[in-house]
């Protein structure tokens, strides 16, 4: 198990923590700020360093087989740390930014374009939300109009926890047909930004949707009968 700091603050850049396993995927940490791999957001990078001045590159983070178990897995030359060492983290907070920005802009997206999600993903260089709507629906510059008036208008971002059961009793709040809600801890985490989104999401998110900046909608293309996909990049 490891403390996701980050579930309660991402845009924690630095933290120290503690190495509880080291196997042959990679370093597990009693606490981390690195978001693994999911939800469609890919996973963090950053370094691993030691009281020695070593430096463990971590190419990417990815989840356990345990709840809430976090794998960083190192890049194959970078040495190996031994368990009970404290290590200092570091995120690559540059791409990380990027990457809550556009995880921020998609739940915007998902309020102008209404229909069913179908899929999604998050990249730091740009993101895509794949609907389950007519192609003729889709106009790549009012998609974008309507999102940057929304982020220039601005909105505070809320983490809430509802009970499973909650849950369960408000089916309409799951917007993503292909990603449902991670169950089993009793909890789920929900986003909302009043008057604009609220659906359950791990993901990490700015503070303000101004922080967003703007988005500009970079292809409106087909992707079988269900799924019709919108990718945006930052301005
Ligand atoms: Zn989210």
């Amino acid at each position: 198990m490891s403390d996701p700091l980050f579930r309660d603050d991402a845009y924690l850049k630095t933290a120290t923590a503690r190495v509880i396993a080291v196997g042959e995927h990679g370093i597990e940490l009693d606490r981390t700020i690195f978001y693994a791999q999911g939800g469609g957001q890919v996973g963090d990078t950053g370094m691993l360093l030691r009281a020695n001045g070593e430096r463990i590159e971590v190419a990417n983070t990815r989840k356990g087989e345990a709840l809430d178990s976090v794998v960083h897995v190192p890049t194959p030359s970078a040495p190996r740390p031994e368990v009970g060492e404290t290590l200092t983290l570091e995120i690559d907070w540059a791409r990380r930014y990027s990457l809550m920005r556009l995880h921020t802009a998609l739940h915007v997206m998902s309020c102008v374009v209404v229909a069913p999600v179908t899929g999604g993903n998050i990249a730091p260089d740009r993101a895509r939300l794949d609907f389950d709507i007519d192609m003729s629906l889709l106009d790549a510059e009012k998609i974008a109009r309507e999102m940057n008036d929304i982020i220039a208008r601005g909105a505070e971002t809320e983490t809430v926890w509802i009970t499973d059961e909650e849950l369960d009793a408000r089916p309409e709040l799951v917007k993503t047909m292909s990603v449902q809600p991670p169950r089993g801890s009793g909890r789920v985490r929900l986003l909302r930004i009043p008057g604009i989104d609220l659906q359950p999401c791990g993901g990490t998110h700015v503070k303000n949707i101004a922080e967003i900046g703007g988005v500009r909608v970079l292809k409106i293309r087909s992707e079988g009968k269900r799924n019709k996909r919108v990718e945006i990049a930052l301005l």
